[in-house]
């Protein structure tokens, strides 16, 4: 009987790049740095394998990556073209199942199970994949295969570029041993480091490990980092059916009609909703707020809004559907806030070249606070319109 391996990560390789090269033959062979230009002070978004080869690597400063390669070609990012080539991918990918999670721009998850009656084995349909990208698009993509998300993300990484890798259930004690803990899903520098100064170095050693060891020194992530180890991942897609949108809800234990209040209401979910929204690299493009009256008859005005996830975009726009909908007599039992038309976010570097100023400053406050509330909680830090009046206390 064969062992299960229905989940398959696909990845493109040097993305940005590669789609430059692709538009402009006289790059191909070339290093090819893309975003921030030799002076600036932007970092690399992606850069081609030639260019890797003299050890620059994404998220490195620019001016860094100049050092290491002057020859290397520089390139703003152009994220509207790398989106109609992200688009054009994916509707390859949905070919194989409807199932599919996309992860960024250039990654994606599917759920093969099933698809094998069509289309062969999993390898056969990691091999179909790669080849109808590169034929019908030009670009390379690698492809990882498991029975879990956290282990085909791995596989898809593990022989790059232009990789198709499999890992078995009875493979992925043995194919993780000797990574580094830094592999395993959710442990950063910092977790590195405090597994570290407790001997623990790499995965293998996280697996000879007794099953509470961990949890009972660093607390429940310690049991997750213990069953990752041993290959094991409970976490379901999240098909992108399901995240077309986002939405929050109150409804008042008495009837309000204050619309001050509904004005922080907004402030509030905006906030939580974008937060949302940025931990999971979406943008929204439209705003609809939903207002419910006493006598239950509900409204809901929408507005298109250029795609973003900022807390102060959001808030305003939806202040602007409140005050045109609602002139504060009519007594509410219920008011929701929703975003619609979700896709993949362009990240902060990428988005300050292309979006509206003001919106890539938004970026960096809303990228600041979510920074500091991951490290202090929820409640830690919030915009002034979010601090309760005087008198509302
Ligand atoms: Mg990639």
């Amino acid at each position: 009987m064969a062992e299960l391996t229905n989940i398959l990560h696909a990845d493109l390789d040097a993305f940005f790049a590669s789609v430059e090269q692709l538009d402009n033959p006289s790059l191909r062979g070339k290093p090819v740095v893309v975003g921030g230009s030799r002076h600036s002070r932007g970092v690399v978004s992606t850069c081609s394998y030639e260019a890797r080869k003299f050890g620059i690597r994404s998220a490195m400063p620019a001016a860094q990556a100049y050092r290491l390669c002057p020859q290397a070609v520089f390139l703003p990012v152009n994220m509207p073209r790398y989106q109609e080539m992200s688009r054009q991918v994916f509707a390859i990918l949905s070919r194989f199942s409807p199932i599919m999670e996309v992860l960024s721009i250039d990654e994606a998850f599917l759920d093969i199970s099933g698809c094998s009656r069509l289309y062969g084995s999993a390898e056969e349909i990691g091999r179909l994949i790669k080849e109808q990208v590169y034929s019908e698009l030009g670009l390379v993509i690698s492809i990882g295969i498991s029975y879990n998300k956290f282990l085909a993300k791995l596989a898809s990484d593990m022989d790059k570029p232009d990789s198709l890798r499999i890992i078995t259930e009875s493979q992925a004690m043995e194919v993780l041993k000797p990574l580094p803990v830094s592999r395993i899903w959710g442990v950063g520098q910092k977790t590195e480091e405090s597994l570290n100064k407790l001997g623990i170095k790499t995965i293998g050693d996280i697996q000879a490990l007794p099953a509470g060891w961990l949890e009972a020194r660093i607390g429940s992530a310690g049991r997750l980092f213990w069953e990752l180890a041993h290959g094991i991942d409970q976490r379901a897609l999240e098909p992108e059916q399901e995240r077309k949108s986002l939405g929050r809800e109150e409804t008042f234990p008495e009837d309000i009609n204050d619309t001050a209040y509904l004005e922080k209401l907004i402030a509030q979910f905006a906030a939580e909703l974008c937060r949302k929204l940025r931990q999971a690299g979406l943008q929204t493009a439209s705003v609809t707020i939903k207002l419910r009256y006493s006598d239950f008859k509900t409204i809901t005005r929408s507005k298109t809004i250029y795609p973003c996830n900022s807390d102060m975009i959001v808030t305003q726009v939806a202040g602007e559907l409140l005050h045109h909908a609602y002139n504060g007599k009519r007594p509410l039992r219920l008011f929701g806030l929703s975003l619609g038309h979700l896709s993949p976010a362009a990240d902060l570097e990428q988005g300050n070249l292309f979006e509206p100023q003001s919106n890539a400053d938004h970026k960096e406050i809303d990228l600041l606070m979510d920074e500091i509330r991951n490290r202090f909680g929820a409640n830690a830090i919030s915009r002034a319109n979010l601090l309760p009046d005087k008198d509302t206390e």
